[in-house]
């Protein structure tokens, strides 16, 4: 393959600097590169002869999907965005079940989307390796919802799970995967965190394999047909699976010591991002201490960790999220060292949120009565003492979403509630707009406004982006016309996925791998659910859409709003693109009475105001024209 390489010379020596998509195609056997956790993944699913990939995109995932849609179509293999993630699974078992390795990807919510599927596929089996990758959110950075811990999935849905610590664990670990899921007929999931994810690390290139990307389905009237009576076979056969994968994890060499022949009364136990913190806490109380780092984390060796505990008087086990493995390690104390104390996140490590080193650092210090070279409770109060400026994120400088916001608030008085779902819009919480008095999961809006209104006459109104119109909105949409319900409901139509990455969704009219496609008109699938009552409005036309709100809210029947207009980040982009003008806006002084709407209601972040003088950024203006539409005094003007 020729790679499109930019060589530069600084004086000291060449830099070689080439295109992401053909970094990750490099086929090198033990060069060494830098790569995201996400991106190493994808090295690794390549490395394992992978055919056939699928995601729903979900921020800590997101790259995993955008790194596959590159290199798809060069390396020859099948890549989709999915319209959710339970269809991205069955998918990706579709394929594994005809012969060809699959991997599908997701955050921690869309585990609970896929688990109608993912729990029988563990019982029906897979014919060829398949890999479910999940990555859980500690303090939720890039999530709202909840700090789940999807390793509770593992041992509910008897699926083996491996745990990666960096970015060269991400890809030898989803070979170890792909091969595991294909000695056993099993999916395995493979549990990532933020900062495993998001986290850039060496990692040393093995070879490409080019596998299997068309295969066939072969009939199984035993193995296939899960019921009864031989489900409770099939359950059989699982549990004897797991033990099968039990034994191999007291051998695998990813579950292994550090410091095993340190004699100490304290040992501790970490998997995945974890292991890295206590590593360097260690260092930091120039200690050793013994550490069983576990890169299999279900099933856990027990007879390994038996015999590492039971003549410790105590363990740390540090892991993100829920105290898992302290509960696993204190219940087999139970026969080796009943006397083991087992420090953990039942209350000696905090209880929630993303551990840090620091924390980490304290426990081992407190446990050990190490003290460190410096003062570092001082120090954190020194840090916390720092006045750094907190900001709302915003919504970008002519999003549509604002000024659907802004109409909707105009259209509305203070007594009307809105119902949030889950998108960029989720940023009408903060405000002015405070357009999302309640966020619950994808496509929960148009659930939650339908109970609401079958049980008050109040006035409601929900939103809903398109991406996630087409996750899990569509059977919602269908229930309120079927149980006769009356909500307004207004669709926020950007063209694209905006939140998490602009990935392609099926209003687009382009695939995951650059294809054009049959594009669907959301409002058409409104009708053909049976609502009567549809508008599409243009999301900058703010009369119009102030209008539109307060008549669909008089009506006794399901009404929506597709609110309509492509994101303006592509928007701008695309005029780049194509060498069109963007206009400028600035506020004539002479005609502004200094109002406040265009700051204070609409709040496009291009405002702003200095001693009672209104002015717009023109670098940050992207030509929407809504405040121009809004002002009262007609005192905003094109410049350029
Ligand atoms: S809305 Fe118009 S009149 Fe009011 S502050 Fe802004 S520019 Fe001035
Ligand atoms: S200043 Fe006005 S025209 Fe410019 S981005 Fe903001 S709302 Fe749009």
């Amino acid at each position: 393959m020729q790679f499109n390489r930019k060589t530069i010379d600084k004086g000291k020596g060449e830099v070689i600097i080439i295109d992401m998509s053909e970094k990750i195609l490099l086929n090198e056997n033990g060069m060494k590169i830098i790569l995201l956790g996400n991106e190493a993944i994808v090295r690794g699913a390549l490395e394992s002869g992978v055919g056939f990939a699928s995601t729903f995109p979900g921020t800590p995932t997101s790259e995993i999907g955008d790194t596959f849609a590159k290199v798809a179509n060069k390396v020859g293999i099948y890549f989709e965005y999915s319209t959710n993630e339970k269809v991205a699974l069955e998918g990706a078992a579709g394929a594994a079940l005809s012969g060809v390795r699959s991997t599908v990807s997701f955050k921690q919510y869309g585990l609970n989307v896929s688990s109608e599927s993912a729990f029988p596929l563990a019982y029906v089996g897979v014919r060829a390796g398949m890999v479910i990758v999940v990555a859980d959110d500690p303090s939720c950075w890039s999530s709202a919802q909840s700090e789940q811990d999807s390793r509770y999935y593992a041992r509910l849905g008897h699926i083996p799970m491996l745990e990666p610590a960096n970015s060269q664990e991400c890809k030898d670990f989803t070979k170890i995967a792909f091969d595991l899921s294909e000695k056993f007929n099993l999916p395995v999931f493979l549990r990532l965190t933020t900062r495993v994810s998001h986290t850039r690390g060496v990692v040393t290139l093995g070879r490409i394999v080019k596998g299997r990307t068309k295969g066939k389905f072969l009939k199984d009237s035993i193995k296939f047909r899960n019921f009864p009576p031989y489900i409770i076979e099939t359950h059989k056969e699982l549990h004897r699976k797991l033990e099968a994968i039990r034994r191999i994890s007291e051998e695998i060499e990813i579950n292994f010591f550090v410091n095993e022949d340190v004699k100490n009364d304290l040992g501790i136990i970490a998997s995945g991002v974890s292991f890295n913190y206590v590593m360097d806490a260690l260092d930091h109380l120039k200690m050793n201490l013994p550490v069983f780092k576990l890169g299999l984390t279900y099933p856990i060796p027990e007879e390994k960790i038996r015999n590492f505990i039971k003549n410790l008087k105590s363990i740390l086990v540090v892991e993100e999220i829920e105290p898992i493995l302290e509960k696993s390690i204190n219940s087999l104390a139970k026969d080796v060292n009943p006397e083991l104390r087992v420090f953990g996140r039942s209350g000696y490590l905090p209880t929630a949120g993303e551990l840090t080193e620091e924390a980490i650092l304290l426990t081992i210090s407190k446990i050990t009565g190490k003290k460190l070279d410096y003062d570092l409770i001082a120090h954190k109060e020194d840090y916390n003492k720092l006045k750094i400026a907190r900001r709302f994120p915003l919504m970008c400088p002519g999003c549509p979403h604002r000024a659907t916001f802004f109409a909707t608030k105009s259209a509305t008085g203070e007594d009307t509630t809105f119902i949030g779902d889950i998108g960029c819009y989720i940023l009408g919480i903060f405000p002015p707009f405070e357009t999302q008095d309640i966020i619950f999961s994808m496509g929960a809006s148009e659930g939650l406004i339908h109970g609401i209104k079958k049980v008050s006459d109040q006035k409601v109104i929900a939103f809903i982006g398109d991406g996630t119109f087409f996750h899990a909105g569509i059977p919602a949409l269908i229930n309120t016309v079927f149980n006769k319900s009356n909500p307004l409901i207004i669709i926020l139509d950007n063209r694209t996925t905006a939140m998490t990455g602009h990935q392609p969704n099926p209003t687009v009219g382009v695939t995951g791998m650059g294809d054009q496609t049959k594009a669907i008109a959301i409002e058409d699938i409104v009708k053909a659910c049976g609502v009567e009552n549809v508008k599409v409005v243009d999301s900058f036309n703010v009369k119009e859409m102030e209008k539109t709100v307060g008549e669909f809210l008089q009506n006794d029947k399901v009404s929506v709003i597709v609110a309509k207009r492509e994101c303006q980040l592509l928007a701008v982009r695309r005029k780049r693109r194509e060498g069109k003008a963007i206009p400028k806006f600035n506020i004539d002084k002479s005609r502004c009475n200094g109002c406040g709407i265009c700051l204070y209601q609409l709040g496009c972040p291009a405002i702003s105001v200095e001693n009672g003088v209104f002015d717009i950024n023109e670098d940050l203006c992207t030509g929407c024209a809504v405040c121009v539409r809004i002002c009262p005094k007609r005192a905003i003007k094109v410049v350029r």
